[in-house]
């Protein structure tokens, strides 16, 4: 018997599955583990316990797995993830686990085991590099957000392919733990006692709030491409040869500049918790992921723009300038929210002593009202180092 409406899948469940897929031969001897370490769904490993041969089942949940089921969330993000899947498959199959089966109803996605990988985050607490990170995840955001823009694609079907990723409710959720939360005095916040002068400070900063409302405006109302919409480092597997970006549940219609933005503030969360002098190769990522991303984008403007506009002097330019101010003030808000908000990182939380700890969770503040109080004046990300010293 196949389920074909809702309920949650059983190890079993997801055997079966696979089986019935033809991902395994009949009679494959198969082992099942649920192994989601996420926030909200569920992700199966099934495996072929002679060859090791992997698959995986993610299904959504009806609620929120980390507040429980008192917190209901559409079931409609499977979709989309497996529709931004297969959309950045077909511009970049390099960085995407491959698609094998989705299924509306049941809210599932059976994808590529990527187990031979690991997640960037745990690899870069653990003091790795990852030597191709930025290269990849630049040309992961250049490609899929310029080929998805007004400026790669005819622009009937782009307003086609933004109503398949209308999605409203991550959105909020964004809108919510990133930009609104944390600068309020709101339940969600979760921080140490220790660090409520600090909050409290952040609370009453009117010039900061101004920013942040701005940058919010940003989120919620410009619709550049196609963009992940959650690219922290928990979303990234990696290896010094690979990379390939995970759970794009929160992909919509979004502005350039927001997954560049989670992805730097997840690298200089990460530059927190290490000793100064391992520092420099995250902040060389962030550079590299800028100078990829700008660099491929251009190109791709200037060889397959289908606007009129696309060989006007200086918008290029423009669209850069901005997209890179923003991707800064957004990185603002990540690093502030990852810090007192409602979900956190393991690069700060796991600092074991405590003092260490808090100091850390004191720079992150401090470095994260910097980012947005200054976006408008950095000239690179280069000077992101100093911003950072004059912070810690
Ligand atoms: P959530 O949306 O709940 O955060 P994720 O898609 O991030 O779910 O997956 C949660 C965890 O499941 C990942 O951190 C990883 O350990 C594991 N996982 C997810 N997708 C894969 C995959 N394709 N291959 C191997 N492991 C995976
Ligand atoms: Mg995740
Ligand atoms: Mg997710």
């Amino acid at each position: 018997s196949h389920p074909t409406v809702y309920e949650p899948l059983t190890e079993q469940g997801a055997i079966s599955l696979t089986v019935r897929l033809g991902l395994f031969p009949e009679g494959t001897p198969l082992a099942c583990r649920e192994i989601g370490d996420g926030n909200l769904n569920l992700v199966f490993r099934v495996v072929d316990q002679q060859t090791k041969k992997g698959i995986i089942v993610k299904q959504a949940l009806p609620y929120a797995k980390v507040v429980g089921e008192s917190w209901p969330l559409t079931l409609k993000r499977a979709v989309i993830e497996s529709n931004a899947l297969r959309t950045f498959a077909s511009y970049v199959p390099q960085y995407v686990p491959k698609v094998y089966y989705s299924d509306e109803s049941l809210a599932i996605t059976v994808m590529e085991d990527l187990s031979h990988l690991q997640i960037a985050r745990k690899g870069l607490i653990e003091g790795k590099t990852y030597p191709l990170l930025s290269q990849h995840i630049g040309e992961f955001i250049a490609k899929t957000s310029f080929y998805t823009s007004d400026f790669g694609m005819n622009q009937q079907e782009k307003k086609q392919l933004a109503q398949s990723f209308v999605n409203p409710e991550l959105c909020k959720i964004t809108e919510d733990l990133v930009f609104t939360d944390p600068f309020f005095n709101h339940e969600t916040n979760n921080f140490e006692d220790e660090l409520r002068d600090d909050v409290e400070a952040l609370w009453n900063d009117d010039k900061l709030r101004l920013e942040v409302a701005k940058l919010k405006r940003k989120f919620l109302t410009e619709g550049d491409a196609l963009i992940h919409g959650d690219l922290h480092t928990g979303s990234i597997f990696a290896s010094d040869e690979e990379t390939k970006i995970i759970d794009p549940e929160f992909a919509f219609y979004g502005p350039f500049g927001f997954d560049i933005g989670q992805f730097f503030a997840n690298l200089l969360l990460n530059a927190l918790s290490r000793p100064e002098q391992q520092q420099e190769p995250l902040f060389a990522h962030i550079d590299k992921t800028w100078d990829v991303f700008a660099t491929i984008f251009s190109d791709l403007w200037r060889t397959h723009n289908v606007e009129p506009y696309a060989k006007t002097e200086g918008l290029l330019e423009d669209v850069l300038h901005h997209t890179f101010i923003d991707a800064i003030g957004f990185a603002g808000c990540e690093v502030i929210r990852r810090t007192i908000g409602l979900a956190h990182v393991a690069d700060l939380d796991g600092i074991e002593d405590k003092e260490e700890r808090l100091q850390a969770k004191r720079y992150a503040l401090r470095l994260g009202r910097s980012l947005i109080l200054q976006r408008e004046t950095l000239s690179s990300t280069k000077e992101i180092r100093s911003l950072f010293a004059q912070t810690v």
